[in-house]
């Protein structure tokens, strides 16, 4: 008889995706283990934003203790000829190491056994059993867990999607993005959530500058140069609203993944930014990700009944595919090129989107986790 320690879901990375399956698994009765490679709670690079249907994806209010201390309710989208238009639109805003710390504690509550320092190195199927074999390194030891189910939400760098298909990895990382984070005086306002369209500053999506608690983050993507973009960016803020102060920290993330969606196979299911999820049109990627950790676990619930999971899971998020896929065609577009950007930015665009954010909004409130409207629409 095996000694070897055995779970029915075993989830590879404690980020959003992550607790939100093992959160989800262990209420749905399943044994669960959640795997987090650092020690908790862990830094990871993001700007932290969200709207305010992302309670209702992870399944619980955010303790007002748990966001920053100043609230984002107001947009402002400057359009590369510097035209401003304004909003108003309540986001979260919060630190990922608070935040998802509380999300791994959501699911050690809800009875899923939780390790963090624990890096999955590796997995094997034993095809005899039906069971995969996790490779863990724990404190300087090597150990093996066994279960049903792997659920790799091991962000951007996964290993689990690595194993299973290396050639979704480029050799060079294509670009990065990048936070630098300021601490002082500034002609900005604290509530509000400034988006800049221009190629200059951003390329691929829009550069951002906001409050979080005492620290202005003030942040870029780039496919090309990022560094340079950043830099130009910081430059241009600091010039146009004054900032007093120093920078008191510089913060990059690349990854080498391609931006091909892949959800797995098998009894191996991928979520979140491991499975390419991350939706640059719309500037987010956490609402994909703890929708995904849902949907991976009602696809193993269904599976029960004699289906294969990742074809469940395939179908329960054909919807979200659909939705990235054309954003992307939308976002190759709009960036084109700088007058490509002012056009799709008029006025009249701007206020059919919001009426659109509105509807959305309204229709959020009564809509179930699965069916929410993600926006923008
Ligand atoms: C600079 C920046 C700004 C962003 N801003 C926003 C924003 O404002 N709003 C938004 O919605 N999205 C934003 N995003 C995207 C967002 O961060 C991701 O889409 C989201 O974090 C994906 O969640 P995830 O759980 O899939 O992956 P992650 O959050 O990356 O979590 C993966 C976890 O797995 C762990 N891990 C990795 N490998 C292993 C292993 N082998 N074993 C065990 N654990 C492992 C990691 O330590 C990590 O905790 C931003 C991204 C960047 C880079």
């Amino acid at each position: 008889m095996s000694s070897m320690e055995e779970y029915d879901i075993i989830v590879a990375g404690g980020g959003v995706a992550g607790s939100v399956a093992a959160r989800f698994a262990a209420k749905s009765g399943f044994k669960t283990l959640l795997l987090e490679k650092f020690k908790t709670p862990r830094n990871k690079p993001c700007s932290g934003i969200q709207f305010q249907y992302f309670e209702k994806l992870i399944g619980e209010k955010i303790p007002r203790e748990k966001l920053c201390k100043n609230e984002l309710f107001k947009v402002q989208i400057i359009t590369p000829k510097g035209k401003v238009l304004k909003g108003k639109m309540k986001m979260l805003n919060l630190w990922r190491s608070t935040f998802d710390s509380w999300l791994n504690s959501l699911a050690e509550d809800a009875g899923a056994d939780f390790r963090d320092k624990a890096l999955l190195i590796g997995f094997n199927e034993d095809k005899s059993e039906n069971k995969i074999i996790v490779k863990v390194l724990a404190e300087g030891k090597h150990t093996e867990v066994k279960a049903r189910y792997l659920i790799g939400a091991d962000g951007m760098l996964s290993r689990v999607r690595r194993k299973l298909r290396q050639q979704d990895f480029d050799r060079k990382a294509s670009g990065a993005a990048i936070n630098y984070y300021f601490v002082g005086e500034a002609n900005l306002d604290p509530n509000t959530l400034y988006m800049f369209y221009k190629r200059e500053f951003c390329p691929l999506m829009f550069a951002w500058v906001y409050l979080k608690d005492d620290k202005w983050v003030i942040g870029t993507v780039a496919n090309e140069n990022p560094l340079e973009c950043a830099e130009r960016f910081f430059n241009y803020v600091s010039g146009k609203y004054g900032l007093r102060g120093e920078i008191v920290k510089r913060e990059g993330f690349s990854s080498t993944l391609k931006s091909t969606v892949f959800l797995g196979e098998g009894r191996v299911l991928l979520v979140g930014d491991a499975a390419g999820l991350v939706d640059l049109y719309r500037g987010v990627g956490m609402d994909n990700a703890a929708l995904s950790g849902r949907l991976a676990v009602k696809a193993i619930t269904n599976a029960e009944e004699g289906l294969e999971a990742a074809k469940i899971y395939e179908n329960l998020m054909k919807k979200v595919i659909k939705k990235k896929e054309a954003n992307e065609k939308k976002l190759m577009k709009r960036h084109s090129s700088n007058n490509e950007l002012e056009k799709s930015l008029t006025p009249l665009n701007m206020l059919k989107g919001g009426l659109r954010m509105l509807v959305a909004n309204q229709i959020n409130k009564i809509l179930p986790p699965e069916k929410l409207i993600f926006l923008p629409p």
